[in-house]
């Protein structure tokens, strides 16, 4: 079942910069997606403009079931310093009005779920990188959403720590089966994380090719090690390598 259809959507923005150009991309309702492009060609645009967050110039975006619940989780973990890691994640629930007893259980839940159980006292500043992160996610998918849209949330991680988030994350989409939106600019983590990759021209970007990534879950380091996971990673790169040079 389709979930989303973007139809020739072109975004430009007031300063005459021009970052969308006639974009189409379907997206099936529980699967998972990467978007892979360099920087600058229209990721977090074509993301934003999916969430609702900005509107397009050009074009439609359409929900043919409908436009379900979605999560957002950003490029930094923005987080509320001054309170706990239990009252960040509560915070969607209290927006909604969830009566607090229930916002705190639901929100322990939520940590519990991104390996955090025993931290909801914590404040942001006693945790690491990876940890806030984590929060993060917790924060957007302590409402349930049915879509979750990921900004390139583990770039700014070390390289051992965005592996573990990496093989985290998927389990938690093979338990829950949201519906993921991955933007990233590395082939390694779209082929690691994927079913498909949509892969993006540079600026004015548009969705010029698209890959299917066919192996089974669950993603292992195995298969991070394996010669299917290089031969998919090169080809993933020599389609990027296409998309830059059109
Ligand atoms: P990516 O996520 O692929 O790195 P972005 O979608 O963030 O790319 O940006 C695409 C282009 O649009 C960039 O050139 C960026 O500078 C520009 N851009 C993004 N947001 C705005 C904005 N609000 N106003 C003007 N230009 C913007």
């Amino acid at each position: 079942m389709r979930l989303i259809g973007v139809r020739d959507v072109s975004k430009d923005f007031a300063n005459g910069v021009r970052a969308l150009e006639g974009t189409s991309l379907d997206i099936e309702a529980g699967e998972f997606l990467s978007v892979l492009g360099p920087s600058g060609c229209g990721k977090s645009t074509l993301l934003r403009l999916i969430a609702g967050l900005a509107q397009p110039t050009a074009g439609t975006i359409d929900w043919p079931s409908g436009k379900p619940d979605l999560g957002f989780v950003f490029q930094e973990p923005t987080l509320m310093p001054w309170t706990t890691a239990l009252a960040n994640v509560a915070l969607p629930l209290k927006l909604a009005g969830v009566a607090r007893s229930q916002r705190e259980a639901r929100a322990a839940e939520a940590l519990g779920h991104v390996g955090l159980a025993g931290f909801e006292r914590s404040y942001p500043r006693e945790l690491s990188g990876g940890m806030k992160m984590r929060v993060s996610i917790a924060r957007a998918l302590v409402t349930e959403p049915k879509l979750l849209l990921m900004d390139e949330p583990f770039a700014a991680l070390d390289e051992i720590t965005r592996r573990r988030l990496n093989t985290d994350l998927l389990d938690l989409w093979q338990r829950t089966r949201f519906t993921a939106v991955f933007v990233t600019h590395s082939v390694f983590e779209s082929v690691f994380l994927s079913q498909r990759i949509a892969v993006m021209s540079a600026r004015p970007g548009r969705v010029l090719s698209e890959l299917a990534i066919p192996a089974a879950y669950p993603r292992t380091e195995a298969f991070g090690t394996s010669a299917e996971y290089a031969a998919l990673c090169r080809l993933a790169s020599a389609q990027l390598s296409e998309a830059l040079a059109a």
